[in-house]
């Protein structure tokens, strides 16, 4: 890591000029040997051009001729000394432009950006050290050079030839017509990109190529970091299947638990649904009851490709109802406490907030109405809070056997039959149309 103790590591410099204005611009051969402290060993190991069949030369990319960094990371930490408040109100201002400058890059190609936090360190390549930190900071550059980046490799290991393994940046703090221009083109040589010789890239740049200004990458600039890092890592995997009840069910439009970056489109006349979902979820989709379809909660793990699920919608509002404010899921602490609630006798005003996720029943008064089924799990002679209702909710709860039995006096309840586990199951299974 250490460029003075590893014989083969190697050391170059990259400047961005502004290229607002050509006629003001320095030659490239300028620019290069004011920023470069080790610009022999630059151009020998500089501008190598990949060929990248089918395309041909028609795609070929610059690269400074080494692997990117290794494991497609790169951490890094943030310099706030010397910075223009003209270019950058303040050092938060300053990390965000950065890491949305980056997060272009990482859109583009398999490359992972990581954020320390801020540092002292100077950019330390810049004065021909290696830290072991790559840092983005401030300083004075000369004339209209906006960003000088400085790379260090070593190698070539057994695995291979020569990988980065730090980049610093330096922002010239005297002059700047668009730093974020400058951040996005700075960072695709941080990354291991040298000057294209493709004109109007962001790595557009001496000697083959004259600086342009550009925000956005281009697919000269794509190809080129996919020919370091690979295209991007799969981020999303379809859900997808029909819907059916003989018929398809239209209309439903599922919900995701837990639901960040989740999202679907609502089943069709067929009954075709699909999701979206960040690779590797692992969750739950659940849908209110639709036209009288009663639709099970899905449960997936791990989804990591496209995956197919169908499902069978069910008929009607069972005898039991456990769902009472209808979201598509049993759950002890909306439906269960509601239920219970309706058992103590309570009023609507009780039900008030009792609404889960995605629920159809939102209205605590929506939610009273949807507690009028059969609850007498035990079979006896009423219904009671502290027998039905209690081994109700233990069972919504998750428990099972002797953990929803234990200590309600089942068996003193007049009438009971039900007051084993085995028969309360049974009873929940059957009547409630579910599966404890
Ligand atoms: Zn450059």
């Amino acid at each position: 890591m250490n460029i003075r103790s590893c014989a083969v590591s190697l050391l170059s410099a990259f400047a961005l000029a502004n290229g607002l204005a050509a006629a003001v611009l320095p030659t490239p051969d300028d620019v290069d040997s004011k920023a470069a402290s080790s610009q022999a060993v630059q151009q020998a190991n500089d501008f190598i051009i990949h060929l990248s069949s089918p395309e041909g030369e028609h795609s070929k990319f610059i690269t400074y001729g080494w692997n990117g960094f290794a494991g497609k990371l790169i951490s890094w930490r943030y310099n706030d000394a010397n910075r223009n408040a003209s270019f950058s109100s303040s050092s938060a201002d300053a990390v965000l432009r950065l890491q949305t400058a980056m997060g272009k890059w990482s859109a583009a190609c398999n490359i992972t950006f990581q954020y320390l936090g801020t540092t002292t360190n100077p950019a330390s390549l810049s004065t021909g050290s290696a830290d072991g930190v790559n840092v983005i900071a401030w300083g004075p550059l000369s004339g209209n050079t906006t960003g000088v980046t400085y790379v260090t490799a070593s190698g070539p290991g057994p695995a291979g030839p020569f990988t980065l393994n730090e980049s610093d940046i330096v922002l010239n703090n005297l002059f700047n017509p668009n730093v974020d221009v400058t951040m996005l083109h700075e960072i695709g040589h941080m990354l291991g990109l040298d000057h294209s010789d493709v004109q109007s890239a962001v790595m557009s740049g001496p000697p083959l190529t004259t600086y342009v200004s550009l925000n956005a990458l281009t697919a000269d600039d794509i190809a080129g970091c996919r020919a370091l890092y690979g295209a991007p890592a799969v981020t999303a995997v379809a859900i997808s299947g029909t819907i059916t009840n003989g018929a398809g069910v239209a209309g439903v439009n599922f919900c995701a638990r837990p639901s960040a970056g989740v999202t679907c489109t609502a089943s069709n006349a067929s009954g075709a649904y699909s999701c979206t979902v960040p690779n590797g979820w692992s969750g739950t989709l659940h849908s209110p009851s639709v036209a009288g379809n009663r639709i099970p909660p899905q449960v997936f793990a791990s989804v990591t490709s496209a995956t197919t699920r169908n499902v069978t919608a069910l008929s009607g509002v069972p005898s039991c109802n456990l769902d009472v404010d209808n979201n598509g899921l049993i759950e002890p602490a909306t439906d269960g406490v509601a239920i219970l609630s309706r058992m103590l006798g309570l009023g609507a005003a009780a039900f008030n907030g009792l609404a889960g996720t995605c629920a159809a029943n939102t209205t605590g008064t929506a939610i009273f109405n949807a507690t009028t089924s059969n609850y007498n799990v035990t079979g006896g002679a009423s219904t009671f809070a502290a027998t039905d209702g209690l081994a109700i909710l233990r069972a919504m709860s998750g428990k099972t056997g002797t953990d929803v039995t234990n200590g309600l006096g089942l068996t003193r309840e007049a009438g009971a039959t039900n007051t084993s586990w085995v028969a309360i199951q049974s009873w929940l299974n059957t009547t409630c149309g579910s599966s404890f």
